[in-house]
């Protein structure tokens, strides 16, 4: 099989599994009891915050873990939303961001908050302007993804942030495709809050981190216990913690080497099969775009019988976002950037991960090439 879904799920990579282990077998005590034997599992939760603090150039003290990466959207969105709800009602997010933030946003506004959902051009780009001017005296809060999950742009964030930040309101950024891929650092993207997930990055799922700048005003999302410094009530997820500092390390080590193979990958595939077939069109920004993920619209063939296609030849793509899968509705994201319902239901996103190389990207343009031209037949 080639997989090329890693924008969906990545695979745990074997040295993050390693580290991880232990805390099931061995250290299994609970980080809150005060005997000695819990110290192990403690230690573990210190050092993989301090990992995962300096992956993105944060303070340890600003890393709290969650559940992943729609939780920590949920906790940014309306932890701040309440704790801000004096101060006023209006919150700015746009039209491209995953379901974790405009879900989020929309329940927002079933209980009385104002939100502006931003446009986007036709790469999937946020216009900075646009940010400035939808601003109002009662905003509270802008919400913008680091980069779009399922078309790859990456938005201009620290031009976002830095308007956020002369009109003193809370910026969070949706980091959960950036983080492990490209460089990320808080100080200059300017960021209040940005989410992660571990299982975008080769660790694994059901862990992910919120970054809250220090002196942030958040209500907890989930009461109960006094863990992550009282915000963030349960029993710490230890092995799935300790994976995420392992994968964030490694690849914040890895991060320009990757970059390099993944995007050379990513730019053969694109030239190949826009040489080999006409009628493609390839979604997303041209430059400012991740190194992995590839979304195109292959006119004439819709994306489930591509999928269905390509899943009977062992290639695992995906239609959108996996999110998104099983629905019949063309993607929000294809939509706002001013595609039709049939174009946007003729795109397939290609996602590719540090266990791909180079013959398989070859492979899977020649079956795919043969493929759509024997679709396009039909
Ligand atoms: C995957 C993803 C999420 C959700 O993260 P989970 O850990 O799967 O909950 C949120 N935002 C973006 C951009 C994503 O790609």
């Amino acid at each position: 099989m080639i997989y090329l879904d890693n924008a969906a799920t990545t695979k745990v990579r074997p040295e993050v599994l390693k580290e991880m282990l232990p805390y099931y077998e061995e250290y299994y005590g609970n980080p809150s009891s005060i005997y000695y034997f819990s110290a192990s599992s403690r230690d573990a939760i210190d050092k993989a915050r301090q990992r995962t603090a300096r992956a993105i150039k944060a303070r340890p003290s600003e890393i709290f873990f969650t559940s992943g990466g729609s939780e920590a959207d949920n906790w940014a969105i309306k932890g701040t939303a309440l704790a801000l709800r004096e101060n006023g009602n209006h919150i700015i997010t746009t039209s491209i961001e995953h379901h974790a933030v405009l879900n989020a946003a929309h329940f927002l506004e079933e209980m009385g908050y104002r939100v502006t959902y931003l446009p986007v051009d036709k790469y999937g780009m946020i216009n900075p302007d646009d940010v400035k001017n939808a601003i109002t005296k009662d905003t509270i809060l802008i919400s913008v993804m680091y980069a779009n999950n399922e078309v790859g742009t990456i938005e201009p964030i620290k031009e976002i942030g830095r308007i956020a930040r002369e009109n003193g309101i809370y910026f969070h950024t949706d980091a959960v495709q950036a983080v492990g891929h490209i460089p990320t650092d808080v100080e200059e993207l300017m960021v209040d809050l940005l989410s992660m997930s571990a299982h975008k990055f080769y660790g694994p799922k059901g862990v992910g981190a919120l970054y809250i700048r220090e002196g942030t005003k958040i209500f907890p999302l989930i009461h109960g216990g006094s863990q992550e410094r009282n915000r963030r009530a349960g029993t710490e997820n230890v092995p799935g913690i300790v994976g995420m500092g392992k994968a964030i390390e490694l690849a914040a080590e890895e991060i320009e080497g990757e970059y390099k193979r993944v995007s050379n990958m990513r730019d053969t595939l694109i030239d190949r099969i826009i040489s080999s077939l006409p009628d493609i069109r390839l979604n997303g920004h041209p430059e400012s775009r991740l190194p992995n993920i590839i979304n195109i619209g292959v006119n004439g063939v819709s994306s489930d019988t591509l999928l269905l296609n390509l899943d009977m030849a062992g290639i695992y793509v995906s239609g959108g976002s996996a999110c998104t899968a099983g629905s019949l509705d063309p993607s929000h994201v294809l939509l706002a950037m001013g595609q039709t319902k049939e174009e946007a239901k003729t795109s397939i996103r290609f996602s590719l991960g540090r266990y791909n190389r180079i013959d398989e990207i070859d492979e899977v343009v020649e079956k795919f090439t043969e493929l759509v031209t024997r679709l396009r037949k039909n």
